[in-house]
C-alpha cells in the first residue's frame, strides 16, 4: 500500500485530493512559490490528523500543514511532501462572552471569527489585508503581527491555549483559557511562530477584546518622522492608548499605489514625504457619546492633538473620515500594500523590525547603499510604524540575481547596524532562511535544531522551513 492508500483508508476518500484536484493547492497567494504535493490532505477533525501524521511519521514522509495560503515567505510549498489543509477544522465552536474567549478549529478565516464576535459586541483585534483568506492555524504558526500590534501586540499575545498535534500523532491538550499557567516549559508559545514545524495547530483559545465603540481615521501629512513619533505618544496620551493603527506611507508608496491602482485618489493634493493613516478607538463609552455641538469625544481628540501640531508646523496637513466610506477608503490605501509591494515589477522585498525611533536612520542608511548597487532601483516602504515594522521593496532595473542578494544583504546589514531583526511578522519559510543563517545567533540557531531533532526526530513536519541546516 502507498502512503496515500493508508492515509485514504484511515480517513476516507473523499478527504483526499491527487492530481488535478490537488493542483491549486501548490500555489499560494504570491504565485511565486509553487509546488506539486503528493496529495492534499483535507481531514475534518483532530482525530484525522492525528492518524495522518502517525502514518506519515511511520513512513517518514513529509507533511506541509496549510491554512489559507496567503503567508509570503514560501512556507507552504509542498514538494514530493503531502500538503494537510485545515481548510474542514472551521468550527467556532464557542463563543464565551463572560470569559472573553473564543473556542475556534485551525481552519477558521480571520474575517469569519470577526463577524462572529461582533455580534457579542466583541472583537479579535487582529487585522490584515488577508483576512478574508487566512486562517488561525496560519496567522499562529506566523505569529502574524497586522495592523493593530501598536494596541492589541501579535498573535502569541492574542492566544491562550492550543490544541496541538504532535509529529507521532499523539495529541498534546493545552486548550486553557487561563490567563496566567506557569506549569512548566512555555509549549504553546514554542508552537505559536514555528510555521508548522513543530506541531499541527487544530484548535485554539483567543482572547476577545470589547467592541470599540467609535473610531476616528485620518490620513495626516507630518514634516518628518521624528514628528511622526511625537505625534503617535501625543495621541496616545490624549485618547487613553486608544491608538489602533499608526501606519507610515511615504511618499513613494503613495506613488506607486497610484500607478497600480489608477483609480486610487489622495490622499492629499500636495504630494508629502511623510504620509501617516491612523485609527483612534474610543473604548470608554464617555469617548463616544456625541457632544450637543455635534462632535464624537475620541474625533476631537484626534482633531485637538492634529490642530495643537498644525499650528506648530509639525504637521502639515489632515483629512479625517468623515463617514464609513471614506474611512473604507483610508484603509484600502493600506491594504493595497500587498499587491503594491508583490505586484510592481522585478523586486527584492524584505520584513524587518527596528527601534521605534530608528525607522528614520533605517531610510537615510539604506538609500545610498542601494543606490551604489542599483542606481536606477526604485524603493517603496510601507511601515507599521506604531510598532517599527518596516516592508521595504527595492524593485531593480534589472532581473540581476546577484544584485539580488546584495541588496537583500544591504537590508540586513542596516537592520543589524540599528539593533534590528531581519524578520519581523511574516516569518522565515524559504525566503529568509539564508538570512537566517547568515544573522542569527549561532547558539539560538543550534537550540531550536535540538528542539526541531527531538520533537520531529524523523523532520517530517514542513522539512527544509524556517531552521536552516548546520
Ligand atoms: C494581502 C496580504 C496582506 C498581508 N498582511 C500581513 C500583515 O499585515 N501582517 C502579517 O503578519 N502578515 C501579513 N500577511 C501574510 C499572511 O497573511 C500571514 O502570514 C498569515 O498569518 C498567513 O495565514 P494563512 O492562513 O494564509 O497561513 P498559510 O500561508 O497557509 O501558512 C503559513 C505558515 O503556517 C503553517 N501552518 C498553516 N496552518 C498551520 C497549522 N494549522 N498548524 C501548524 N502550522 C500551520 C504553514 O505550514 C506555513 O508555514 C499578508 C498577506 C497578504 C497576502
Amino acid at each position: 500500500m502507498t502512503v496515500i492508500d493508508q492515509i485514504t483508508a484511515a480517513i476516507g476518500q473523499d478527504r483526499v485530493l491527487t492530481g488535478a484536484d490537488a493542483a491549486p493547492y501548490g500555489k499560494d497567494w504570491t504565485g511565486a512559490y509553487t509546488s506539486t504535493p503528493l496529495a492534499v490532505l483535507r481531514p475534518a477533525n483532530t482525530a484525522e490528523v492525528a492518524a495522518i501524521l502517525k502514518i506519515a511519521n511511520e513512513t517518514k514522509t513529509p507533511v506541509v500543514p496549510a491554512s489559507g495560503r496567503t503567508g509570503l515567505t514560501g512556507a507552504t510549498l509542498a514538494q514530493d511532501a503531502l500538503m494537510l489543509s485545515v481548510e474542514r477544522l472551521n468550527a467556532i465552536s464557542e463563543i464565551n462572552v463572560e470569559g472573553r474567549t473564543a473556542t475556534v478549529g485551525a481552519g477558521v478565516i480571520l474575517s469569519n471569527l470577526h463577524d462572529a464576535v461582533e455580534a457579542h459586541d466583541l472583537i479579535f483585534p487582529l487585522t490584515l489585508g488577508a483576512r478574508g483568506s487566512a486562517m488561525i492555524g496560519g496567522l499562529l504558526s506566523t505569529n502574524a503581527g497586522g495592523s493593530n500590534v501598536v494596541r492589541y501586540g501579535s498573535t502569541r499575545g492574542l492566544c491562550l491555549g492550543l490544541e496541538v498535534v504532535m509529529a507521532d500523532g499523539r495529541i498534546m491538550n493545552l486548550m486553557s483559557a487561563l490567563h496566567k499557567d506557569n506549569s512548566g516549559l512555555d509549549l504553546r508559545n514554542l508552537i505559536i511562530g514555528a510555521e508548522g514545524t513543530l506541531g499541527i495547530i487544530t484548535a485554539a483559545v483567543l482572547k476577545l477584546q470589547p467592541k470599540p465603540r467609535a473610531y476616528a481615521t485620518a490620513m495626516v501629512a507630518v514634516s518628518s518622522l521624528p514628528d511622526a513619533l511625537t505625534l503617535l505618544y501625543k495621541l496616545k496620551e490624549a485618547t487613553g492608548d486608544g491608538v489602533e493603527a499608526f501606519e507610515y506611507m511615504p511618499r513613494s508608496y503613495i506613488a506607486k499605489h497610484r500607478q497600480l491602482f489608477p483609480d486610487a485618489t489622495g490622499p492629499f493634493d500636495t504630494d508629502y514625504d511623510v504620509n501617516i493613516m491612523i485609527e483612534v478607538a474610543a473604548t470608554r463609552a464617555q469617548d463616544a457619546i456625541t457632544h450637543p455641538d455635534g462632535s464624537l469625544p475620541v474625533v476631537s481628540a484626534l482633531e485637538e492633538t492634529l490642530g495643537a501640531m498644525l499650528e506648530d508646523g509639525t504637521v502639515l496637513d489632515a483629512i479625517i473620515a468623515q463617514n464609513e466610506a471614506q474611512r473604507r477608503e483610508i484603509w484600502k490605501r493600506r491594504e493595497d500594500a500587498g499587491e503594491v509591494a508583490f505586484f510592481g515589477g522585478v523586486f527584492v522585498n524584505t520584513d524587518v523590525a527596528v527601534p521605534l525611533d530608528k525607522v528614520a536612520a533605517f531610510e537615510q542608511m539604506l538609500t545610498p547603499r542601494i543606490k551604489a548597487i542599483d542606481p536606477d532601483a526604485e524603493e517603496v516602504i510601507i511601515a507599521h510604524l506604531g510598532d517599527g515594522n518596516i516592508h521595504h521593496t527595492s524593485y531593480i532595473s534589472r532581473n540581476d540575481p546577484e544584485a539580488m542578494k546584495a541588496l537583500v544583504a544591504a537590508v540586513e546589514d542596516v537592520v543589524q547596524e540599528l539593533g534590528g531583526s531581519f524578520s519581523a511578522e511574516h516569518g522565515i519559510g524559504v525566503s529568509k532562511l539564508d538570512t537566517m543563517k547568515r544573522r542569527k545567533d549561532p547558539v539560538a540557531l543550534d537550540a531550536m535544531r535540538a528542539i526541531k531533532a527531538a520533537l520531529d526526530p524523523n523532520n517530517i513536519l514542513n522539512p527544509g522551513k524556517v531552521i536552516p541546516p548546520a
